[in-house]
């Protein structure tokens, strides 16, 4: 189990969200909606678009910043990646009080799901900034910031484009929920974030890992059909051969 299934499991024991009672027949089917306004306590969702890069040498616990909901801490070996409880469990109210506002059916089962997207996004985004560091030790690359922070948006969309079949937890959201929800949180407005863009097609963002990680990589593997970024990504942050540790921050 990562940290990040962990932290789910957490936020929800303790949060009161309405639960389903046994359905009978006179009884609307959405009866786990969440009350209106239940979260109406929470930051406004622009708190949130107010980040700072979160890969470098050092961060504090808590968190400078409320936007702050993962951190990447580079290698002295291992690296180190924390996501931060109270700053996440913040965001995720204030998005589904945001969603609310424009979809009053939410559910606390969807509810839950948005906690899954949220987190793991966030999650996913901090094994990024994990692969560039590993590379620069590999390959000896140049750190660049607002670069890497643009690859590391478009690489949470190439996650969750992965993960939008039926099946998954994003494909059993309601639709609408979902598209207030991911239009929310990828409306990047920071420097570097809102680059995310440039790299949102798959081939453009796997060719400008390869260039990033490992400049001289395209004359290695030239007449090759050999991918370095796709390679990168699937494969350098694997849970049973990493080199990183995670924890969760207060
Ligand atoms: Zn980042």
């Amino acid at each position: 189990m990562t940290i990040a299934d962990t932290l789910i499991k957490q936020i929800l024991a303790q949060t009161e969200l309405p639960q389903l009672s046994p359905a009978s027949d006179d009884e609307a089917p959405e009866e786990d909606l969440l009350p209106p306004g239940i979260f109406a306590d929470s930051p406004d969702f622009d708190v949130f678009r107010d980040r700072v890069p979160d890969s470098g040498e050092r961060f504090p616990d808590p968190a400078e910043s409320p936007a702050i909901l993962g951190t990447y801490q580079h290698m002295s070996s291992p690296g180190i990646i924390t996501l931060y409880r109270r700053n996440i469990e913040g965001c995720w109210k204030s998005l589904i009080n945001h969603a609310q506002r424009r979809f009053p059916f939410v559910t606390s089962k969807d509810a839950e799901r948005v906690l899954d997207l949220l987190v793991l996004s966030v999650y996913q985004h901090e094994r990024f900034h994990y692969v560039c560091d590993f590379c620069r030790r590999l390959f000896g690359g140049q750190f660049d910031r607002l670069h890497e922070e643009a690859l590391a948006v478009a690489y949470e969309w190439q996650w969750l484009r992965a993960n939008l079949g039926g099946n998954t937890f994003f494909g059993r959201m309601h639709p609408t929920l979902g598209r207030i929800v991911v239009r929310e949180l990828f409306d990047q407005r920071a420097p570097g974030y809102r680059d995310w863009r440039n790299f949102a097609n798959a081939a453009i963002f796997h060719d400008a890992v390869a260039a990033y990680v490992h400049p001289t990589g395209g004359q290695v593997f030239a007449g090759t059909s050999f991918n370095l970024g796709r390679w990168a990504v699937e494969h350098i942050a694997d849970d049973r051969n990493k080199a990183w540790e995670e924890k969760i921050g207060t």
